[in-house]
Parts: C-alpha cells; sequence; structure tokens
C-alpha cells in the first residue's frame, strides 16, 4: 500500500524556497496540510501554536538554527511528542549524529530523494499505513 499522509499536518522549517517548493511537489498529491516556515523563530511558534503532526526541519538557517530548534521543541511539554525529521545536507560531516543528539527523531540527506521522501516521513506518523 502506498504511504498514506491523509489528514495529517505537516510542519516545513526550510529557508531554501527551491527546497521549500520541491518538499511542497512531493507532498502535493497527499491529502496533507503543509504549513511552512523559513526561520527557526517562526517554525518553532508556529508549531506550538498548531501542533502539526510532524516537523521537516533544515538544520542550516539563518540566526538560529534547526538542531537549535529542535532542542527547545523537544524540551517543550506541549511539542515534545511531534516527531522532527532533520533535514541535512551536510550527513557526511556529523550532522545527522547532532540531528539526533539534539533529540531529532530521524534525519534525511539532501538532495532529497523523490522517491522515498514521502515513505520515509510516513513512518514516523503513527498510525499511517506504507
Ligand atoms: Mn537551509
Amino acid at each position: 500500500m502506498a504511504a498514506s499522509l491523509q489528514g495529517t499536518t505537516i510542519l516545513v522549517v526550510e529557508d531554501n524556497p527551491l527546497n521549500m517548493k520541491l518538499i511542497r511537489a512531493l507532498l502535493s498529491l497527499h491529502s496533507c496540510t503543509l504549513l511552512e516556515e523559513k526561520n527557526a523563530e517562526s517554525g518553532i511558534k508556529t508549531a506550538v501554536q498548531s501542533l502539526p503532526n510532524l516537523i521537516l526541519m533544515d538544520l542550516h538557517l539563518p540566526a538560529m538554527d534547526g538542531l537549535a530548534a529542535t532542542a527547545i521543541l523537544k524540551d517543550n511539554p506541549v511539542t515534545r511528542h511531534i516527531p522532527i525529521i532533520a533535514v541535512t545536507s551536510r550527513a557526511m560531516e556529523g550532522d545527522g549524529v547532532l540531528a539526533l543528539d539534539a533529540g531529532c527523531d530521524a534525519y534525511i540527506t539532501k538532495p532529497i530523494n523523490t522517491r522515498t521522501f514521502v515513505q520515509s516521513i510516513a513512518q514516523f506518523l503513527p498510525g499511517k499505513t506504507l
């Protein structure tokens, strides 16, 4: 069965418009609600207000980075249950390990694999079929 994100709300924190556009395109066929933020501060605010089912967190953001934002969200009892998947272009430089240390549930690497992306994130949505 195909991965199903139907009915879920996904927050994407990503400052690169092309990456955001790609993620938007990949999720567009899956009947989920997409919330988009371009920096860590607004991402945290939206996470607290909207309590999405999942957060995709770019690690390299202007001002506060995605690691710090993840640590804040995982330290907040209101948001700590939300799965956070880090998106990094620097897995070879240890970013993946740093992401997990900061509290991310998983990480995926850029360039985003368009074939496996939806399945990769769907497995972190409880009750969603793969
Ligand atoms: Mn970035």
